[in-house]
């Protein structure tokens, strides 16, 4: 078996026999990561409370066939601000999830990583409305997925876009609209995240527009995965 550094954000766990634990984690040079954590459970364990899920660590793994094996685990960051805010956890438990759905096993995306972690810390700065929509934009387009925006994704019209459906691939003009209404300001917004404007759209506070981009870009998520957010659905600011 052969050893490897990597730093990885802890995705989620699950128990395994009596003390191990199995650590799903995404790393930056590796992907997916599933690993064992031998004795994580017990009270005198060498990770402590190292892997849970949020945690940033810097990791020295034994690579198996299936399961790699945790030798190492320090933590970079907790994200202790978003730990202590019950509705900061349900943001990031919602983009722990759409990464776990969209990432691969070790197939790195140091990308998504970076996205990641990004947003993880922009959340531990501060609680902006447009967090999570603005990461399911960001990594829709980064799936290559991005909705189309400039034009009706149906005919290709330029004139007013007045809907929104993702499955038609995006806003829709008067003649063609189906799903959603959309408001003009909605879509500036969401063309600003995509286009880079990213600080500015998260410095946007809490109202209609900033709603209605929320829903749009859950919804293309949604979508994108093909099954419900379990955890968009259950916290208390859906
Ligand atoms: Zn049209």
């Amino acid at each position: 078996m052969s050893l490897y550094r990597d730093e990885g954000v802890v995705l989620r766990t699950m128990r395994l026999g009596e003390a191990d634990r199995i650590v799903t984690m995404l790393t930056r040079g590796h992907g997916k990561v599933r690993a064992v954590a031998k004795g994580v459970r017990r009270t005198r364990s060498k990770f402590g409370a190292r892997l849970e899920p949020l945690s940033h660590v810097a990791l020295l793994c034994w690579q198996g066939r299936e399961l790699d094996i945790v030798n190492q685990a320090e933590v970079t960051d907790t994200f202790r601000a978003v730990r202590e805010d019950l509705a900061r956890v349900a943001k990031a438990f919602t983009l722990l999830e759409v990464v776990d759905q969209l990432s691969q096993e070790r197939h790195a995306n140091p990308r998504l990583f970076d996205m990641l972690l990004g947003a993880l810390r922009a959340l531990e700065a501060d609680d902006a409305a447009l967090l999570v929509p603005a990461f399911c934009l960001k990594v829709l387009a980064l799936e290559g997925s991005a909705p189309v925006l400039d034009e009706c994704a149906s005919c290709g019209s330029a004139g007013d876009l007045v809907a929104f459906d993702i499955l038609e691939g995006g806003a829709l003009c008067r003649s063609c609209r189906r799903g959603r209404p959309v408001s003009a300001d909605a879509l500036a917004l969401v063309r600003r995240i995509l286009g880079g404007g990213l600080a500015a759209a998260l410095a946007e506070p809490a109202g209609p527009v900033v709603g209605e981009v929320d829903e749009l870009a859950t919804e293309a998520m949604e979508v994108h995965l093909d099954r419900r957010l379990r955890s968009v659905r259950a916290s208390p600011t859906a």
